[in-house]
């Protein structure tokens, strides 16, 4: 059989460049009836995605198909009881997502937002929370892939531990590429998807939940195929079989990719690798004459935002083709008020491409000439 190798490298937060290997192991058809498949694949899943989150005990993972806002509508459309009210603190437009998740279903939301080149200020939130008393859970997004900002995750669940509300993290971007452990950090629910730092090809997303959290959610969703509850009995009572479809080749090149994740030496590997990425081409970018968005210590591991030239001749979509016929795709800016674009490094990317990349960036910048 041929292989077929990608034309460039994807230095974009997901769909992201997966290894041949894990794409390689979508070439076979499953039955969602079979143990092979159930036990085998789903089941394995479910508890490696626990043994990473957590160190504690307590913890269940749920799977639920769709891109990774599905998993977040989920758990926003079934956590949150009738009388309930969200903080959204949103820094970013994947914040700003879960704000207008809560508004397409009726749930009372407020949020704290001090723009999208700020991170989550803990104080802020233990004040709000302090003096709403009707606030019954918090949403954070982890790494806000909109700039590449880290928000505090620990200070912020600390004060949302110590206030006794339900913490929810949108850590789409993050898990798998930064250590965390979610029942040290009192995190309620966690989610992530199948195509970012795991490595993974997209069709479903995940969630790591505290059980009786999970156990709460009965009867309370606001749509049956996001139903987290439901979803989770049946995967908990039926050996990992899925309420309805399973994206199965997707799933099985999951288990591929977390596999590799583990030959790699783990999350911790895996973060170093992405921050030697990342270090690389701040450095590397800032000799080219580039800005970054945010100051340097407020950048994750995942994806840098860098200011475009100002030079007239300048135009994103030529410097765009350029990098893509050199065999890099980088991505457009999504934050609402500098011009930006932005540059991942997460996936199947290691420092040396980052050095091929900053060769090719020097070649492709026309509009100095
Ligand atoms: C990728 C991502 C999502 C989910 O986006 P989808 O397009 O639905 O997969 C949500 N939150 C963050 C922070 C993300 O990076």
């Amino acid at each position: 059989m041929e292989r077929t190798d990608n034309d460039y490298l994807l230095l974009t937060p997901g769909p992201l460049t997966t290894s041949a290997t894990v794409r390689e192991a979508m070439l076979k058809d499953w039955c969602t009836w079979d143990e092979d498949y159930n036990t085998g694949v789903v089941q394995w899943i479910r508890q490696r995605l626990v043994t990473l989150a957590t160190g504690q005990p307590g913890y269940s993972a749920v799977l639920i198909a769709g891109s990774g806002t599905a998993s977040v509508e989920a758990v926003i459309g079934s956590a949150i009881p009738e009388n309930g009210k969200l903080l959204v603190i949103n820094n970013g437009a994947y914040g700003q997502r879960i704000c207008q998740i809560a508004d397409y279903l009726h749930i009372p939301v407020t949020e704290l937002n001090r723009g999208e080149c700020l991170p989550a200020d803990p104080q802020a939130v233990a004040d709000l929370l302090g003096r709403d008393k009707s606030i019954t859970h918090v949403a954070m997004v982890h790494c806000e892939t909109t700039t590449g900002m880290l928000n505090p995750l620990e200070a912020v669940c600390q004060v949302v531990k110590q206030s006794g509300r339900v913490m929810i993290v949108d850590a789409m971007s993050s898990f798998g590429g930064i250590p965390l452990d979610t029942g040290a950090l009192g995190i309620d629910f966690l989610i992530s998807s199948a195509n970012k730092c795991i490595q993974g090809v997209p069709g479903f997303g995940f969630i790591i939940a505290r059980q009786h959290r999970l156990e709460q959610c009965r009867r309370q969703a606001r749509s049956l195929s996001l139903d987290l509850y439901d979803q989770w009995q049946c995967m908990e009572q039926h050996h990992g079989k899925w309420r309805f479809t399973s994206p199965t080749h997707t799933v099985r090149a999951f288990q591929q990719a977390l596999k590799e994740l583990e030959a790699e030496g783990g999350i911790a590997a895996r973060h170093q690798r992405y921050t030697e990425n990342q270090r690389r081409l701040v450095t590397g970018m800032q000799a080219l004459g580039f800005r970054t968005l945010l100051p340097q210590q407020w950048h994750s591991p995942i994806i840098t935002s860098f200011l475009s030239p100002s030079a007239p001749a300048y135009q994103f979509r030529a410097f765009y083709q350029q990098l893509k016929q050199r065999g890099f795709v980088i991505y457009p800016g999504k934050v609402s008020d500098a011009d930006c674009f932005r540059i991942g490094n997460i996936g199947e990317i290691y420092p040396q491409d980052i050095d091929r990349l900053l060769m090719a960036v020097a070649d492709s910048m026309d509009w100095q000439e």
